[in-house]
Parts: C-alpha cells; structure tokens; sequence
C-alpha cells in the first residue's frame, strides 16, 4: 500500500526549503524516472506495530532501485544482520518481494560463506 499523499510529499521533497523540488533516488542519485516513496519496513508489518506510517519509514527511490531494494537487499541486509544478532527484524525483509518475481531460489542466499 503507498503512504498517504501528505506522507509521500515529505518523504520526496526537500525539507524545509518550501519548495516542491524532489529529492533524486537516493541509492543511484537518478531525478527521471521520478523517485517513488519506497517502504522500509511494509506498511502492513509496520501497522502490527505501529498506528500509522511515518516518514522515517519511508525514503525517495527510482523504480528500478525500489525492486533493487525489495527484492534483493532487503533478503541480504536481514541475512547479513541476523547472522550479527539483530533480533526483531521486520519479518517482510526475510524473503524477496514478489514485485518482480524474484525469489530466494534466485538468490545464493541459503549459502554459507
Ligand atoms: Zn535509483
């Protein structure tokens, strides 16, 4: 689910500038296509949890960083921190997002280093 338009603006345009400039994709720094308000932790989980969503739940991404991100650093970021001893990790970053299909069989994930 997007984040409510008044949430979506402050996550993608520059604070306290009083301008509608957007932000760039703040993982490859590309302005076109415009960057979407990308969730961290889903906004499902995070409504197990929380009331509503909050900007610091959400961050400015490209299209294609935002299925970068889902689908495959989400699952490498929750193996790499749970293998550090991080508990309570967000339960939608275990397996790859279904957004392009991609899915832990497609990952080398399940390897041991
Ligand atoms: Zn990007």
């Amino acid at each position: 689910m997007a984040f409510k338009k008044n949430l979506q603006k402050r996550i993608l345009c520059e604070a306290g500038t009083g301008t509608q400039k957007r932000l760039p994709c703040v993982m490859c720094g590309t302005s076109f296509p415009l960057p979407e308000a990308a969730h961290i932790v889903d906004s499902k989980e995070w409504s197990e949890k929380k009331d509503d969503d909050e900007v610091v739940n959400g961050f400015p991404l490209c299209p294609n960083c935002h299925k970068v991100f889902d689908d495959v650093l989400r699952p490498y970021l929750y193996r790499a921190l749970e293998a550090f001893g991080t508990t309570n990790l967000p339960k939608c970053w275990k397996k790859s997002n279904k957004v392009s299909g991609v899915t832990e069989s497609h990952l080398p994930i399940n390897q041991n280093a």
